[in-house]
């Protein structure tokens, strides 16, 4: 059963490309792109980082600001009545792009890393000394300080599914590490420093025959493809909204309803509660409960626009173009002499990591700018995989979209070449 999501890249059909998906339409969408960077065109990989907005995204926020501004929930006014309509629709839309089962399962936070902090501290609250969180070799550091503080704070252990040289989960010695004190497993759905496509639906799938619930970091999972949580079969799943081309500042928890219900609120204040007095607080239903304060209404709008738009793209054909950049970044960077790519999983999205003998991955990226290349340097918020695969330096790292071309790709592999040239 695949059929959850980013299912591994499909065998290349040139045919596809052809007329199904046209990066040029795509390209033209997003204004960002279509400018000079110390004086070449702008070529655009960092992707896994931020991604660039479509004209719709950025529109949608335009107009709420000049026709809609007014905070949701409280007001009997017409404008308050429209932001909380459009908000409440945002929240729709992502039920809707990650096929959740009911709206109230969608939780608005600020992006992944409050998602999961969101979780350790109100999930957290069930757990005591010894109790165990099992998460995995590969994670971005906003999957492993949130339960490292909770170590801290209350004694949990943390144990920690092992990765292989390739940089592929090794799911041989998942069934050992889960013992009956295991109360989650927090795994993320794509590496964003490795790009491997991990097999979160098996994984699921050997947690709920020990009855522990998972939790998927899926800041890298939306941006290349179709989510599917039910299909996945996980009880919590986080998203960004600026990693899938929406707006910074807003992304969402999903949380399976049981969970909604029975866990404590994250924070308090306004809009979270039913009655309050000095002596009692009465908590309003999930989602509510979990959104204390004015949220970031604009990004929520902005967001909506971008997941409908996301939702309306074909997928299929962007696989085969995904595959293609990274099979041919792939194949022209091993030509570099003392290149080597970290991170060569069977299964992965559109990230090349790599390093090369006797430089540093900050010159390479600062020769890269110059020819208006952007990648990212260093450790990507994932130190401890990196450092396992030996790139303790950390790695420069290429991550495409499906805005890039085949054109990007070449005049990464030319500037690299260059850039070798010039260091070594
Ligand atoms: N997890 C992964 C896999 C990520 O790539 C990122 C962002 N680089 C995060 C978590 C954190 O996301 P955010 O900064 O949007 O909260």
């Amino acid at each position: 059963m695949s059929s959850a999501l980013i299912s591994p890249a499909p065998a290349i059909d040139p045919a596809m490309n052809n007329g199904a998906f046209d990066v040029a339409v795509i390209r033209a969408a997003f204004p960002a792109l279509q400018q000079t960077v110390n004086g070449k065109p702008l070529v655009y990989l960092d992707n896994a980082a931020t991604t660039q907005k479509p004209l719709v995204v950025i529109e949608a926020v335009n107009q709420f600001y000049r026709h809609d501004n007014a905070n949701i929930h409280r007001g009997v006014h017409t404008l308050s009545a429209r932001a909380t309509d459009q908000y409440e629709a945002a929240r729709e839309q992502v039920r809707s792009s990650l096929n959740a089962a009911v709206v109230e399962e969608i939780v608005f936070v600020r992006g992944v890393t409050e998602a999961i902090n969101l979780v350790a501290a109100s999930f957290g609250q069930r757990l005591n000394a010894g109790d165990e969180i099992l998460i995995s070799a590969l994670e971005h550091h906003a999957n492993i300080v949130p339960w490292h503080l909770l170590r801290e704070r209350i004694g949990i252990v943390l144990n920690v599914i092992p990765v292989t040289d390739i940089g592929e989960l090794d799911l041989s010695a998942l069934p050992a590490l889960i013992s009956p004190r295991t109360q989650l497993i927090a795994v993320n759905h794509v590496s964003n420093a490795l790009g491997t496509i991990n097999p979160v639906w098996e994984i699921c799938q050997i947690a709920q025959a020990h009855g522990v619930p998972v939790l998927v970091d899926g800041a890298q999972g939306l941006p290349h493809g179709v989510v599917d949580v039910q299909s996945i079969g996980c009880d919590f799943y986080a998203m960004s909204g600026h990693k899938v081309f929406g707006p910074s500042g807003v992304g969402a928890l999903y949380a399976r309803r049981p969970w909604l219900d029975v866990l404590p609120p994250y924070q308090g204040g306004g809009d979270m509660i039913e009655t309050v007095s000095f002596d009692a607080v009465r908590y309003a239903p999930a989602p509510a409960k979990f959104e204390a304060g004015t949220p970031n209404i604009e990004g929520a709008i902005g967001l909506k626009a971008a997941l409908a738009w996301h939702a309306a793209l074909d997928w299929q054909a962007i696989a085969a173009h995904e595959a293609q950049l990274l099979a041919t970044a792939t194949t022209g960077l091993r030509d570099i002499p003392g290149l080597r790519i970290i991170g060569e999983a069977a299964n992965k999205v559109p990230v090349v990591s790599f390093v090369i003998d006797g430089t540093h991955p900050h010159d390479i990226g600062t020769l890269l700018d110059a020819q208006g290349i952007a990648v990212r340097t260093g450790q990507h918020c994932a130190m401890p995989v990196l450092k396992q695969l030996g790139a303790v330096s950390g790695t420069v790292r290429a991550s495409f979209a499906f805005y890039n071309t085949l054109d990007d790709v070449a005049a990464l592999i030319r500037a690299v070449h260059r850039a070798h040239a010039l260091l070594t």
